[in-house]
């Protein structure tokens, strides 16, 4: 008999935990998983991913009804907006797939510990009033809304509210104000305004989603201009004051001075998400966190205490669900002895925008960084198919090492760039050169061919430019 109740504990059931539990099961171990909230699925089932992608994908059918992209390919309709059915798919999209856990739970003999989950020492958790030994235990606690001192989120309010307040407003507001031009601000802007919001965004940075390639940082503000969002970047929120139903923020440019006002009714604060580690215990098994508030850890997701590893939004890197459940995986897979791998370097990204906005790999500005580089570009204007849609925003972009023509990343702003950038992410696990991808058939007519195109650029010869 082990002397302990689990091979493995995993605290917290989003995308990294509970696909550990997952495959740890399936991998012939005896696994538990806790998890405070009442439904599996972490935040990007509950309040993340899913849901915003629920609401993005509604407003979008809407905003090709209101709009006028319709009636341009002969599709007259005058939409009329119910809100409650649209929060009510949202909430259905939500239940059916953390249901749908439970059931890859059961199914794989995982136990759902039902509580919040503290460290007694590295092999010993309570978990609520029970207390689960287990001879590994993985942190899978994911991250929360960073609070903006000066800016009092209340969501019950509705008019100062974080991403989850705002998934759920009652009512389209008619001003609201974004602080943040990031993945959240940008999805959950756009969500608002395709129903009606006038939107500001206000962005400390002189560019909206940092992290991403210049170009594309620089398309994407002339695409939402164009769409009818106002940009205030170089911008910081100084204040904000709420009387009744409305809120006054005060404004000043980044580097100080310039002080102005802004009335809305509604006030989303999305300027990032940081890591959950209060309350965890982690000052009883001695793992001390870095400045950023994470808990590092190793390739093979090992932190420095024997027997405790850690994965997803509480460890460095990006903040994304498919990068928490690789590391899921390849946890799970070390702790059973086998060799699981994540490759850090091509965890691609995406926003969900109309056009969507995605990326892999390096930026050209840290690809010439690293030395000489050759970069292929190509407009979906040009590209059949988005012409044919009636989508000619955006480009491809593919950036290779000049010596050994390498794919070192791929930017792409098109109708579907988050399907796109998979072949390219697929392309570079490959190692593959532009002149591999130029050289792949790639059917037609599809967006996809704008990455063939872009590819064919690195060395100077698109066909259709
Ligand atoms: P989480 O999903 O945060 O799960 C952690 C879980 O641990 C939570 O359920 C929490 O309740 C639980 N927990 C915490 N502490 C304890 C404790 N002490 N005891 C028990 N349980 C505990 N990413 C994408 O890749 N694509 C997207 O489209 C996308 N959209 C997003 C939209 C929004 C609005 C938000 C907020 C995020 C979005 N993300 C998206 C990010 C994504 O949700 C996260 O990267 C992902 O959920 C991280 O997974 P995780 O398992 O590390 O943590
Ligand atoms: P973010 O880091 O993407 O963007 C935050 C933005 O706020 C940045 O542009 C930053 O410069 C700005 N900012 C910071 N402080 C500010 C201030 N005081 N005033 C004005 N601007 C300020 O963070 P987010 O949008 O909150 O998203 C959080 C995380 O969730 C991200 O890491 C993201 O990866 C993840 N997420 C992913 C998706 C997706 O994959 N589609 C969707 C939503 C969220």
């Amino acid at each position: 008999m082990s002397q302990y109740d689990y091979d493995v504990l995993v605290i917290g059931a989003g995308p990294g935990g509970y696909v550990a539990a997952i495959r740890a099961a399936q991998l012939g171990l005896k696994v538990a998983c806790a998890e405070s909230r009442e439904t599996l699925g972490g935040t990007c089932l509950n309040v993340g991913c899913i849901p915003s992608k629920a609401m993005l994908h509604a407003s979008e059918f809407y905003e090709a009804a209101a709009g006028g992209s319709m009636a341009e390919m002969g599709i007259e309709v005058k939409p009329k907006l119910d809100l409650g059915k649209m929060h009510a798919q949202r909430l259905d999209a939500v239940g059916g797939l953390t249901k749908g856990i439970e059931f890859l739970f059961k199914k794989n003999k995982v136990d759902w510990k039902k509580g919040r989950a503290s460290f007694v020492d590295a092999h010993t958790v309570k978990v609520g009033d029970e207390t689960v030994t287990a001879k590994n235990v993985i942190i899978a606690t994911g991250s929360s809304v960073t609070p903006l001192p000066g800016v009092e989120v209340d969501n019950d309010k509705q008019v100062v509210v974080d991403s989850t307040g705002a998934l759920e407003l009652k009512a389209v507001p008619k001003k609201m104000v974004v602080i943040g031009g990031g993945v959240i601000g940008l999805e959950l802007g756009s969500v608002w305004r395709r129903l009606g919001a006038e939107v500001t965004v206000v962005e400390f940075l002189d560019a909206l989603l940092p992290g991403m390639d210049g170009d594309v940082r620089k398309e994407a503000a002339k695409i939402f201009k164009k769409q009818g969002m106002t940009l205030k970047l170089s911008t910081k929120v100084t204040g904000c004051t709420v009387k009744g139903k409305k809120a006054t923020l005060t404004l000043e440019s980044a580097a100080g001075g310039g002080s102005e006002t802004l009335e809305a009714d509604c006030v989303l604060v999305s300027i990032g998400r940081r890591p959950n580690t209060d309350g965890l215990g982690l000052e009883n098994i001695g793992l001390e966190l870095n400045q950023r508030g994470q808990i590092e850890t190793g390739h093979d997701f090992r932190t420095k205490v024997d027997g405790v590893w850690a994965i997803g939004d509480v460890i460095p890197g990006p903040m994304l669900a498919h990068k928490a459940e690789d590391e899921g995986i390849a946890c799970a897979e070390n702790i059973a002895g086998q060799t699981g791998i994540v490759n850090h370097d091509v965890i691609p990204g995406v926003v969900y925008t109309w056009p969507e906005i995605s990326g892999v790999g390096l930026t050209e500005e840290d690809a010439k960084a690293r030395g000489a580089v050759k970069v292929g570009k190509f407009p979906m204007m040009a590209n059949s198919r988005a012409k044919t849609n009636h989508e000619p925003d955006g480009f491809v972009k593919v950036i290779a090492d000049a010596e050994t023509d390498r794919v070192l990343g791929v930017w792409c702003i098109a109708s579907v760039a988050g399907t796109m950038i998979a072949q390219a992410a697929q392309a570079m696990e490959f190692g593959a050169t532009s002149e591999d991808i130029a050289y792949t058939c790639h059917a037609h007519p599809t967006h996809s061919e704008a990455i063939k195109e872009a590819a064919m650029g690195v060395t100077g010869k698109p066909i259709h430019m």
